[in-house]
């Protein structure tokens, strides 16, 4: 430790002459923080933190700019982004039809050897100009010797060729898998389409991709969050080679983005993550400040837009009916309580009403088997949840990750696939607020594809990309929004002693901001840039 002369400690970094909203307690604006370490040592105004100011201590003058807490994405799939890097783009804007998408499948397919698989992703059908799904019979035109697997952006959702079909043997005669369903024409023929787990019949063909390549991808995706301000985020679908993956950054020196990690209960390989966790006594919070277990992650319902979530009236669009659950609701229970009883939080997948119901019944059971105070078990998206529904995560104590960043990207899905009336309910933060329900927020990083600025806005302004505005009765003022993407962030991982707020004693993530955010026109929130990240005290970004 350095002491100047005077016996004051020597500060390594001090901001000063800004306008820092701290998101303490009392939504406190000081105007200067100062660092040693990784960790906050002092905040107030100028004066007071220029006397830490030694000859070692870098000094940023803020100019009036302002800054916030680092920000916490609290439900993301950075390894999920990184290996989509590699495959054909199908994001709309910009991809306007399935003609394009099909040139993109034909360009791949003479580039590869017949036999190798063409993979594309970010898919979807309610975007593009045609209003319908691609069949595989135009992907066979497009790709005659190669079997194609497109995913949605959901990931929810997959369409495929004749040739993956016929890899997987699928046929007319095929049963729908539990937790997945085959589309099929009025024949019984399959169109290629697979919901939720009928995709895995045909990506359990595919070869994985490598845990060097996940790394390669997610240099890129951390680039990506350190540009948006993200300093932590919660992965929510770790699995062995993506923990392999983050391990591998951390041990070439790359601490950009601290990630919490919710383990995927499911596997492909039939391997059970829960059985290895409770085999080593690994319980929820077990790593350091840079990886970390939070939970396990258990698949609910299914996609919102893509129309399989679990509802109590059919939806609109997509499978028209009450939608399916992934995983049955006697495995959510027995994983829940499996979990639970060893300390381990659960993350359930909920978007629809009657999922968050399922969800909601297993952590309820779990708990009066073997009452814990303050688990948190989370709740995953927590999309179309009514007013009884939140009465239960109240009593239960539940921390819903509302993807309230939704809205922007695919909000027009949602209302097109519920209709109006649920919508009442889509992401009610104004009555979680009310109610002193603590949510973080998200926007299921890679489903869409934008940073908390334009989540902030939606919490706010509750308008989608094309200008429809969904349920504004539910919308929060700006500072409580950005406490949604910092301190109820850090709650909600269950780090609020550390993160999420800027003071004395927390670590030194902080995002200075190039407009001040709580004065600009709300309209303009979505379009404020992050022009420096800091992380653990050290700029991992700069404009
Ligand atoms: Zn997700």
């Amino acid at each position: 430790m350095i002491l100047m002369a005077n016996g004051v400690i020597e500060a390594d970094l001090v901001l000063i002459n800004g306008r820092i909203i701290t998101v303490d307690k009392e939504d406190s604006l000081v105007e200067a923080v100062a660092v040693k370490d990784n960790r906050i040592i002092a905040t107030g105004p100028t004066s007071k933190v220029n006397k830490l100011v030694g000859e070692g201590t870098e000094v940023i003058d803020l100019g009036g700019k302002t800054v916030l807490p680092g920000l916490i994405d609290t439900h993301t799939h950075p390894n999920g982004a990184a290996v989509r890097l590699y495959e054909i783009n199908c994001r709309s804007p910009p991809v306007k039809s399935i003609s394009e998408i099909l040139e993109m499948v034909a360009a791949k397919a003479a580039e590869l050897e017949p036999g190798k698989w063409i993979r594309g992703t970010n898919y979807n059908d309610i975007k593009l100009e045609d209003k319908r799904h691609i069949t595989r019979w135009e992907l066979d035109e497009a790709a005659p010797e190669n079997p194609v697997f497109i995913s949605k952006e959901t990931g929810h959702l997959y369409v495929v060729n004749s040739r993956a079909l016929e890899l997987a043997g699928i046929t007319k005669d095929t049963p729908d898998p539990p937790g997945g369903s085959i589309d099929r024409d009025v024949s019984g023929i399959p169109t290629g389409l697979l919901y939720e787990t009928a995709g895995s019949l045909v990506s359990n063909l595919i070869p994985p991709y490598s845990v060097d390549e996940i790394a390669e991808g997610l240099r890129k995706v951390w680039d990506q969050f350190s540009e948006w301000g993200i300093t932590t985020t919660h992965d929510a679908s770790a699995h062995r080679d993506a923990i392999k993956a983050y391990q591998k950054l951390l041990g070439e020196g790359v601490h950009q983005v601290r990630t919490l990690l919710m383990v995927s209960a499911r596997r492909p390989d039939g391997s059970d993550p829960l059985r290895a966790m409770t085999t080593l006594g690994i319980r929820s919070g077990f790593g350091d400040d840079w990886l970390k277990v939070m939970s396990l992650k258990i698949m609910g319902d299914g996609s919102g837009s893509g129309g399989s979530a679990a509802v109590y009236t059919p939806q609109h669009r997509g499978m028209k009916d009450l939608g399916l659950m992934t995983t049955s609701p006697e495995e959510i229970e027995r994983l829940t309580i499996g979990a639970h009883t060893a300390g381990i939080r659960v993350s359930i997948h909920s978007i629809g009403d009657r999922g968050v119901d399922v969800a909601l019944d297993a952590i309820e059971k779990a708990q009066s088997l073997k009452p814990i105070s303050d688990m948190r078990h989370r709740i995953e998206h927590n999309s179309v949840c009514t007013p009884k529904q939140l009465e239960r995560i109240k009593a239960l104590g539940v921390a819903p990750s509302s993807s309230i960043g939704y809205m922007y990207g695919i909000g027009d899905d949602y209302v097109e696939n519920f209709g109006p009336e649920r919508v009442r309910w889509l992401h009610p933060h104004r009555t979680m607020q009310e109610m002193g329900i603590i949510a973080g927020g998200n926007n299921d990083y890679a489903v869409t594809d934008y940073g908390p600025m334009v989540q902030i806005y939606e919490a706010v302004v509750r308008k989608t990309m094309t200008g429809q505005l969904v349920s504004p009765e539910e919308s929060i003022g700006v500072m409580d929004a950005i406490r949604v993407y910092t301190w109820n962030g850090a709650y909600i991982g269950k780090e609020e002693d550390i993160k999420g707020s800027v003071e004395p004693g927390k670590l030194a993530d902080m995002v200075v901001l190039d407009k001040d955010i709580l004065s600009v026109p709300q309209e303009e929130i979505k379009d404020i840039q992050v022009l420096t990240t800091i992380v653990d005290g050290r700029i991992v970004y700069q404009r």
